[in-house]
């Protein structure tokens, strides 16, 4: 009797890099015999960008070498290696699709233009019989849930909150995997990526940092834990997220909701059953406000496209900036007439944070007062913000 052909699954893992709650996972373990995963430290991802700046400076890089250590070592923990390589993906998927003889590739949807070209290189380089399976997994109300099409998606803030809060729902997280029983194990001869391999010199967190955690599953889990039971400090929340100095003012969760070290449902879920063990009142609802904020901005994304990053915007408004080095030099360093703005300035640039407050200032600062494109502002801020996130940027 013939054997039955066995199934090779690659879980690509972008920004999801976790294995709660992951649906790309979830359904490469059930769809598949035998699983690997792939983390591409992509060299574009380091390079200096149109505006002058990398597009990730070392505070981010740092954050992130620790993320993927740590998912290593999560995943070991089901049988799965994970290999980690410094480049690209269209590079790499290929050759693992003839080494490993994979069938399926598992991964989170992305919609960003330069996501959208990463993947279309890929399928062309691969032959036509590889299924590829993704899904959002980054959302709080899943867009299939939300009963919207692209046009509805209201412009208006609270009227999308209110739409998805009565419309919608906040799915269970995927359930426990069963560990999986790898018929052949892979050999795994990637080694975890070092700054120096990415291009920086050394790395030394500041020691007043409102943001001195490390990157990682693990790490997010206990801050989670940290912030809602032990410390009861979500029940505060409220009064203090608009805070500018120390850690414990906001939750400081969006480091690792942006790489997808930690799942916006996690975090609902966690604060549901605070709720129901401690007690309910407007700092534990404010905190999935806020998380419906961070929704509403990838649902915009989803809406508008690439016009998010055109200078005219999504309105399609033409005003005349500037581009004047020396005001953005002294923006950047701290060194303009408004010390909140500088203070922010050089908050950010000693240790890749700000607080919302800080970044609603500069910004305007930079847009409204120095008249500056602002593309250039939001360039600077996705090479310096450990959290950056495309959407909420
Ligand atoms: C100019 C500018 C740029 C920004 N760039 C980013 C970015 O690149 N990445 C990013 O995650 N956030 C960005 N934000 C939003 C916000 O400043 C941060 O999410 C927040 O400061 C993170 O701190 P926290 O996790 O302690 O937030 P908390 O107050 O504890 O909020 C909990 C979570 O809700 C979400 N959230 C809170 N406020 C916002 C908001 N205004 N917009 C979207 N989501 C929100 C975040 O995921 C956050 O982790 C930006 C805001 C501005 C004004």
């Amino acid at each position: 009797m013939q054997k039955k052909q066995e199934k090779t699954g690659l879980i690509w893992f972008r920004n999801d890099l976790r294995t709660k709650d992951n649906c790309a996972l979830v359904s490469a373990i059930k769809a598949n015999d035998q699983v690997v995963g792939l983390y591409c430290y992509d060299p574009r991802h380091f390079d200096i960008n149109e505006f002058g700046h990398k597009k990730t400076a070392v505070f981010r890089a740092q954050f992130l070498i620790e993320t993927v250590t740590d998912l290593k070592e999560q995943l070991l923990k089901l049988n799965i290696p994970l290999l980690i390589y410094n480049k690209t993906p269209e590079t790499v998927i290929p050759k693992l699709v003839r080494e490993y003889n994979i069938s399926n590739i598992h991964f989170q949807k992305e919609w960003t233009p330069e996501e959208n070209i990463v993947l279309d290189n890929i399928k062309q380089n691969l032959p036509r019989n590889i299924h590829f399976f993704s899904e959002y997994d980054q959302f709080l109300y899943h867009p299939k849930d939300s009963h919207l099409t692209c046009d509805a998606i209201p412009n208006v803030f609270t009227q999308f909150r209110k739409h998805v809060e009565k419309r919608s729902i906040v799915q269970q997280e995927r359930q426990p995997l069963e560990i999986i029983n790898q018929e052949a194990t892979f050999e795994n001869n990637t080694k975890n990526i070092t700054l120096d391999s990415l291009g920086f010199s050394k790395f030394e967190r500041h020691i007043n940092s409102a943001f001195p955690f490390k990157g990682g599953e693990t790490e997010a889990l206990n801050r989670l834990n940290y912030y809602l039971f032990e410390s009861k400090k979500i029940g505060f929340y409220k009064k203090t997220r608009n805070g500018l100095i120390g850690p414990d003012f906001s939750s400081k969760f969006s480091p690792w909701l942006a790489n997808g070290s930690l799942s916006p449902r996690t975090v609902y879920w966690q604060v549901k059953k605070f709720e129901d063990s401690e007690y309910k009142n407007q700092s534990t609802y404010w905190l999935i406000f806020e998380l419906i904020w961070r929704d509403y901005f990838k649902y915009i994304s989803l809406k508008y496209g690439s016009n998010i990053f055109k200078l005219t915007g999504i309105l399609n408004k033409k005003y005349s900036w500037k581009t004047d080095q020396l005001l953005i030099n002294r923006w950047i360093n701290g060194q303009t007439d408004e010390p909140f703005v500088n203070a922010n300035m050089l908050e950010l640039k000693q240790t890749g944070w700000m607080s919302n407050r800080g970044r609603q200032n500069v910004a305007s600062y930079f847009s409204k007062t120095l008249n500056l494109d602002w593309r250039i502002g939001a360039s600077y801020f996705e090479s310096l913000l450990i959290d950056y996130d495309v959407h909420s940027n």
